[in-house]
């Protein structure tokens, strides 16, 4: 009789641990503890024991029976933890199943090169500065030694919407509104968007600009120099030949186009730099003492200098691209490439 126990035991364990489904388990329960199951049975045949085997063989039944309840309850919560045996949309959660993969974006390339040339300009001890999009004319053009007649204007004409009111043209009036807040020595880059009226494939109505200023005793044009040479080597390579040819800004004196050696043929000459060997990539000067003046900083204690540029040209050289309005288009097909 304890055989038989110990047998039924044995042909259960085998049986749930095969079980892989809550409708199987509901079926084991049926044949082991069910009216007609096995435990019902040795029950039954319990009468043919004789009295002094009696307790012990009932004891050994009463565990069997417990035995099975545990592992069919136990069995039964694994299965329902792991949603097996729960069709459609029941199926429980499964932590230990890998993650569904999101489909994410990407930085676009304007933010990346807006990205790097930042921490370049950090790394030399350059703060972040912004200013507002919409500005008087006094910001845009005045305050920058840009007077109504100066022809300086015709260049950079923008969108009005008052008089005075522009959208600005460059971000220099950030300088200007620095200048008004706090006193020397300065060391910033202001980045940002700047709006003029021309569109073809260099030219995009809106456009992003970066705009740095230095003031402190004694600074020379050999630290703008400095400063330049460090950014465009890192941003383009260190073998990056860097010249400054004059120029003129209202709001700078000297002034300087800054070159680099064209990266689409290393200065062999091309259709990029028109077969020159050199693409001109940023303005830079010294500033006025005109515009010290106007924000009540004494010119003859402070100098200072200040550089321009616009991202998506670096962008475009940087990655060889030609057309800037691709920046703009939202085409997944351009944008993934970064
Ligand atoms: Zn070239």
């Amino acid at each position: 009789m304890i055989e038989k126990i110990q047998q039924h035991r044995q042909d259960f364990d085998d049986k749930v641990s095969g079980c892989s489904s809550l409708e199987q388990l509901k079926q084991l329960r049926i044949d082991f503890l069910g009216k007609k199951g096995c435990v019902s049975g040795i029950m039954k045949d319990l009468r043919t024991v004789s009295p002094e085997e009696k307790p012990l063989v009932g004891k050994q039944i009463n565990e069997l029976k417990e035995h099975i309840e545990q592992s069919l309850e136990g069995k039964t919560s694994a299965l329902q933890k792991n949603g097996h045996g729960v069709s459609g949309d029941a199926k429980g959660f499964d932590p230990s199943l890998p993650g569904k993969k999101e489909l994410t974006g990407s930085i676009h390339p304007i933010s990346q090169i807006l990205e790097e040339i930042s921490t370049i300009f950090f790394s030399l001890g350059f703060q972040v500065e912004e200013g507002p999009e919409i500005e008087t004319d006094y910001y845009n053009f005045e305050a920058l030694n840009i007077p109504r007649d100066h022809p300086a204007r015709d260049m950079q004409d923008t969108f009005y919407i008052e008089d005075d009111v522009v959208l600005r043209t460059h971000t220099s009036p950030v300088q200007i509104h620095v200048m008004e807040n706090q006193q020397p020595p300065l060391r910033i880059i202001a980045p940002g968007k700047v709006y003029r009226c021309d569109s073809d494939v260099s030219h995009t109505p809106m456009f992003h600009q970066i705009e740095g200023l230095m003031v402190d005793e004694n600074i020379s044009f050999s630290h703008l120099k400095g400063v330049l040479n460090i950014f465009l080597h890192q941003i383009f390579g260190e073998k990056t030949q860097v010249r400054f040819r004059p120029s003129f800004f209202p709001f700078t004196c000297p002034s300087a186009e800054v070159d680099i050696e064209c990266v689409m043929c290393s200065g062999k000459g091309c259709r990029v730099c028109s077969q020159t060997g050199w693409l001109e990539i940023m303005g830079a000067g010294m500033v006025d003492p005109a515009v010290f003046e106007s924000v009540n900083y004494d010119s003859e204690k402070w100098t200072g200098f200040a550089f321009g540029m616009g991202i998506e040209r670096i962008a475009m050289l940087k990655y060889g691209i030609n057309d800037i309005r691709l920046f703009f288009e939202n085409d997944l097909r351009f944008l993934k490439q970064f």
